[in-house]
């Protein structure tokens, strides 16, 4: 066990009376009410945030269209832009660190995960994206419009920045999923309220800072802690809002899209998954259960496109389940400021009593459960990881989205049956196909209901890469070149001549 020591400035700043980023620098709520922030490992408060009042988000949406209609972000060359947000990718390197171990104490995740993927993901996703802003095209259009005769005319399409937009964030990788939500709307020349999910709040506002010393504008982005049910409510339903990112569950996105459909604002949404994997009985068993070790069981299954139901072909279960049962049975489980610890604690108290209700009545239904190890601390929200086998496909655990580290093994007879199966069910994130055979890799992804499809991998993404979900997974893609589409509206412009 090796346990980090906490950076005294980390400790300084989860000291600090966190007030609201807006028009770059910190103004007090206007309410009393504050947020706790606890330390999932331990159960206790490490530091609190405002809980932004109705008045307050009005205040960041009037920062943010101030300097929208001022132009100075959206009206900057693209390379200055782009060398803005380089530089916030800089910082967040320079900060590697002091973020990586913020984001473990409120997250409770690993804080080898945080490093590569919080801080590490942040800047390799900033530098992308800042790339991105440099790349903006439109098109020429020869057009035959008959009118007047005689007249000749010559169209052209320009990419504008949407406006106004609100970046909606969860709590299950909030620096990096932070940096999805805010930085193409910044690259676009977009103005941004971010506003972080009132469990993980912290990382955010420091990010905040840094974008003022990388050079954004004061007002092009700032942050708002608070609850969904009131914070995240005014901005998703504010008319100078015009645009919505949102990655988080179903039923939320499902409510912001009504939300944003009453006034046509548009809209993003990442949402949830029960994401598949098709084993058939051609895989290599070790890549099988290294794979799917990682990827059910990384940050405790807090991942949205995490493995959460496998179907294995007849004649390699066993195999599967026994590799499976051993990895379970070896892994240690601990704070996520020990780097030893592969397990951690679920991200609050809430969640561990939501993924342990799903558990308990999986087991009061009589399912088999393989049990991982027993959480080392009472006062953490730890959940003790399992494997379920052979469980009805009709329970809860099955069928919901558990978000927890838990992982259904089930024995089908066919791949036709594992596609049947792994498909019925409303989400279409993600899923996995395991197998040695050119032909099936080439045949059956085409035939699985995901947003993606890895063969002999899973969970494993880039910039590069579209990435959002089908069904009640989402509506729209993240990463990728055309990223910014979704942050630009397309202005045709015809001159007579
Ligand atoms: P959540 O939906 O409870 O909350 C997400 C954010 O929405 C928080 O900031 C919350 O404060 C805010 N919010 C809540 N109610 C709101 C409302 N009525 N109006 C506006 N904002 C509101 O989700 P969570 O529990 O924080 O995150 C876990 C979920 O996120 C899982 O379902 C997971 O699958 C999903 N997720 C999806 C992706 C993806 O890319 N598809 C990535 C990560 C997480």
């Amino acid at each position: 066990m090796t346990v980090v020591s906490v950076l005294p400035e980390v400790q300084a700043f989860l000291d600090r009376h966190h007030g609201l980023y807006i028009d770059g620098t910190w103004t007090p709520s206007n309410g009393r009410e504050r947020l706790s922030v606890f330390n999932p490992a331990t159960g206790s408060v490490i530091g609190s945030v405002a809980d932004a009042t109705v008045e307050d988000i009005d205040r960041a949406v009037a920062s943010a269209r101030g300097s929208f209609l001022k132009r100075t972000w959206r009206d900057m060359s693209p390379a200055a832009r782009e060398r803005v947000l380089l530089r916030l990718a800089d910082l967040v390197e320079r900060d590697a660190e002091f973020l990586a171990q913020l984001e473990t104490l409120e997250q409770g995740q690993s804080i080898t995960l945080s490093r590569i993927l919080e801080s590490g993901g942040a800047q390799s996703w900033i530098r992308y994206v800042a790339g991105l802003s440099t790349k903006i095209t439109g098109q020429t259009f020869d057009v035959s419009i008959p009118l007047p005769l005689e007249a000749r005319y010559t169209a052209y399409t320009r990419k504008e920045p949407i406006g106004v937009v609100a970046g909606i964030i969860p709590w299950n990788f909030p620096l990096l999923i932070g940096v999805w939500k805010v930085l193409p709307a910044l690259a676009a020349g977009c103005s941004v309220i971010a506003k972080p999910s009132e469990t993980t709040p912290l990382t955010m506002l420091r990010f905040a800072e840094l974008a003022t010393e990388a050079g954004v504008p004061d007002g092009v982005f700032n942050v708002v802690t608070g609850l969904g049910s009131l914070a995240g409510e005014r901005l998703v339903r504010h008319h100078n809002v015009t645009k919505v990112s949102f990655t988080g569950s179903t039923p939320t996105g499902k409510r912001i899209a009504e939300h944003c459909a009453s006034r046509l604002a548009r809209v993003s949404l990442e949402l949830g998954g029960k994401n598949p994997a098709i084993v058939l009985a051609d895989a290599d068993p070790s890549r099988v259960i290294s794979g799917l070790t990682m990827a059910g069981f990384m940050n405790q299954g807090q991942i949205c496109a995490a493995c959460s139901r496998v179907y294995v072909e007849a004649p390699l279960f066993d195999t599967v389940a026994a590799g499976l049962q051993n990895a379970l049975s070896d892994m240690s489980i601990g704070p996520g400021m020990d780097d030893a610890a592969f397990i951690n604690p679920v991200v609050s108290a809430a969640h561990q009593m939501k993924v342990q209700g799903f558990l308990d009545s999986a087991s009061e239904a009589g399912a088999e459960m393989v049990w991982g190890p027993q959480a080392p601390d009472p006062h953490g929200f730890y959940v003790r990881p399992a494997l379920v086998i052979n469980p009805d496909d009709a329970v809860p655990l099955t069928r919901d989205e558990v978000f927890g580290p838990v992982m259904t093994l089930t024995r089908v007879a066919s791949a036709e049956e594992a596609l049947a199966r792994a498909n019925d069910t409303p989400f279409g994130l993600a899923s996995s196909l395991w197998t040695r055979s050119v032909d099936a890799a080439m045949r059956l992804p085409p035939r699985m209901d995901a947003g993606t499809v890895w063969v002999n991998s899973h969970v494993m993404i880039d910039p590069n890469m579209p990435f959002g979900g089908m069904k009640e997974s989402g509506i729209g893609r993240d990463f990728g070149t055309g990223w910014l589409d979704a942050f630009t509206e397309t202005k045709s412009i015809c001159i007579q001549h």
